[in-house]
């Protein structure tokens, strides 16, 4: 999809700050970072959201990849938060499938 902005990273067209890649995900700071580690994972493949997620394996995948993250940036033990945002009241704003990993400070709960 040449018009969505997670698959013309992931094709290469637009270079990310990755921190991880793979043959089944591409991850990278998100641009408007909301605590000290803030990365999106998103699969390599166009899927719109966690709706059209046909994939146990990948998602579960996506999953582990957050925790491998975490693990490499120093966060395993203090602790990050993992988040797929759906459709509009989720606050999704780009429709490509991602998993935002946050940490370095402390997560409010309930979010807002
Ligand atoms: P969401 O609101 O869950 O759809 O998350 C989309 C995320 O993509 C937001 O946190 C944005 O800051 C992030 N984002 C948008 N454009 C870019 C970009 N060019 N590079 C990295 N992250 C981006
Ligand atoms: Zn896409």
């Amino acid at each position: 999809m040449t018009d969505c902005l997670f698959c013309r990273m992931v094709s290469g067209e637009i270079k990310p700050d990755t921190v991880f890649e793979d043959d089944k995900v591409l991850a990278f700071r998100d641009i408007h970072p909301q605590a000290p580690l803030h990365v999106l994972i998103v699969p390599k493949r166009h899927i719109s959201n966690l709706n059209e997620l046909d994939d146990a394996e990948l998602g579960g995948h996506m999953l582990q990849t957050a925790a491998k993250i975490a693990e490499q940036q120093g966060y395993a033990q203090s602790g990050y938060r993992t988040i797929f945002n759906c459709n509009d009241d989720g606050g999704q704003t780009v429709h490509h499938l991602h998993l935002h990993v946050l940490g370095g400070r402390r997560m409010a709960w309930p979010p807002g």
